[in-house]
């Protein structure tokens, strides 16, 4: 086997990698990083819009309070205390000098209102990439920095078994054709982005998991998590499903944006489940996170309804609804759109959906209940309820506003989108210390190693919360603290 030696080695090009690489480069300490693909990345650069962030200098002209002690109380509370607080004390009083940190890497943020109608009034504490393409462009260029002062990245290059005795002595890593090499190294960083791309544990965790739409870093398979478990790594946690947002299917999707299909589901109109009963206010659409968790909640999958005639009004009229996704997609300082329509191509695009199956016709009610094998009787009766609801423009039971109470389902031809929780990666994965070191049951740390970003148990206790930016900010400063530590540790 090949040999390769270096002082650090950096398991993924994502947000936690790229960021834990460039401190190991500030620092002038040798590395290579791998990454699994073929160039650097990760949802980090793929997906992420910003990062949370608290005492930004940014946040601080603009003269925002909201600051540790609000951060600190208010995650602890909102995670019901099943959080790793010292964890999440070293995170949050770090974020805010990550804001520098990103700017200094060529990936600059501004600190805006939250994308979420939901969140629009809670404090200032999103930054927002300034301008996602150049995002894009920006991380492919660091890998050429990196290499410039001597050390290396390995694209298309996977980790996936240690050497390891009473300390690290090399980690395994294999190419695409499967050819391994051996690294010998002092530490190991884990930035492989937890285990949404491994269908087994998926599954072991989720029941829903075949319903489930996977927007998230698909090379993502548990590497960073399995093998730190194999030195005895503590890794008892809930699950946490990164659930935000639904969608029809990867190719109807928002990150497409390019179907009225999708520009539909992102509206509070009529939802039922798969037992044909409404679930929830619609306007739910409007948190991520809680839409998402929503759809969790019904097994992964439901129903968008609508008929003929509210088709028909989209695709000639100016409805007063907002897009739930419009304000991710503006730009820094772009004033968002806050209705949708007219939608010319709304008819075309359902069609399209109806043979490719993301949207299923029925020429009646009946017709639609045998073709998504649904009891006609519920399916009826929410209807019913449904209607009355609009027309009175009072929902008795899940309380929607009266101004979003505005189309009925007639029979007749009725459409039904069929809309899946949308997951971005995972949350739960190894118990680490405030250093990341991973940990065992009674504490100690497995000496060595480090585990960050999305695969580290801490700071959520069963889903995403509704902190903008929460997981991609944690995942920079996590990558930080551990090459800090590591860098630390090799003096
Ligand atoms: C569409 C989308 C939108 C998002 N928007 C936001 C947002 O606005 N705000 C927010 O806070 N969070 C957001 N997130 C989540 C955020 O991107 C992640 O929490 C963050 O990127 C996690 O960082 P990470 O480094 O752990 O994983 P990633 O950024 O996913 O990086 C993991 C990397 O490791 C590589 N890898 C995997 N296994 C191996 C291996 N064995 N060897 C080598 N390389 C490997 C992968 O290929 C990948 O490049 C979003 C995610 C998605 C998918």
């Amino acid at each position: 086997m090949k040999t390769l030696t270096t002082s650090v080695v950096v398991v993924g090009s994502g947000s936690a990698g790229i960021s834990a690489s460039f401190d190991l480069y500030q620092r002038h300490v040798p590395f290579i990083l791998l990454e699994r693909g073929d160039k650097v990345g990760g949802a980090g650069k793929f997906g992420a819009h910003g990062v949370f962030a608290i005492n930004s200098k940014q946040q601080q002209a603009q003269g925002v309070t909201y600051g540790y002690r609000e951060a600190f109380q208010g995650f602890t509370d909102y995670n019901h205390y099943f959080v790793n607080g010292e964890l999440l004390a070293r995170f949050l009083k770090a974020s805010g000098e990550n804001v520098d940190r990103l700017a200094a890497m060529g990936l600059p943020v501004t600190v805006e209102p939250s994308e979420q109608k939901a969140h629009l009034h809670d404090p200032l504490v999103y930054h927002k990439f300034n301008n996602f393409k150049e995002k894009m462009a920006n991380w492919d260029a660091l890998p050429a920095k990196f290499v410039a002062a001597g050390n290396q990245v390995l694209t298309e290059t996977a980790a996936v078994d240690l050497d390891y005795d009473d300390g690290l002595k090399a980690v395994i890593v294999a190419d695409k054709n499967g050819e391994q090499t051996r690294i010998e190294a002092q530490k190991v960083i884990f930035a492989d982005g937890g285990y949404c791309g491994d269908a087994t544990m998926m599954a072991a965790k989720y029941a829903d998991s075949a319903e489930l739409l996977n927007l998230g870093e698909r090379k993502a398979d548990g590497t960073g998590i399995k093998l730190a478990k194999q030195l005895g790594a503590d890794t008892t946690h809930h699950p946490v499903l990164f659930a935000h947002g639904c969608a029809p299917s990867r190719n109807i999707n928002p990150m497409r944006r390019d179907s009225s299909v999708e520009t539909l589901t992102n509206l509070p109109l009529l939802w039922v489940d798969q037992t044909a009963n409404r679930f929830v206010n619609e306007d739910v659409v409007y948190d991520f996170a809680m839409w998402a968790n929503a759809a969790h909640n019904v097994n992964g999958k439901y129903y968008v309804l609508v008929d003929q005639a509210t088709l028909d009004k989209f695709k000639t009229s100016e409805v007063p609804l907002e897009d739930t996704f419009e304000r991710q997609f503006c730009e820094v300082g772009e004033t968002p759109k806050t209705t949708v329509g007219p939608l010319p191509n709304i008819q075309a695009d359902f069609d399209a959906a109806v043979t490719t199956g993301e949207v299923v016709k029925g020429t009646d009610l009946a017709d639609l209940a045998r073709q998504l094998q649904l009891p006609l009787t519920a399916l009826q009766r929410s209807l019913a309820a449904y209607n009355q609801a609009v027309a009175t423009k009072t929902d008795e039971v899940f309380l929607k506003a009266a101004d979003e109470l505005l189309f009925d389902v007639q029979d007749g031809p009725v459409y039904a989108i069929v809309e899946h929780c949308a997951i971005l990666g995972t949350l739960d994965g190894v118990n680490v210390n405030r250093n990341c070191e991973p940990v065992t049951k009674a504490g100690a740390p497995i000496k060595d190693l480090y585990v960050v970003g999305n695969n580290v148990n801490g700071l959520y206790s069963d889903g995403y919360p509704s902190y903008e930016g929460i997981a991609n900010g944690f995942a920079f400063v996590s990558g930080w603290i551990a090459a800090k530590e590591a860098a630390q540790s090799l003096k």
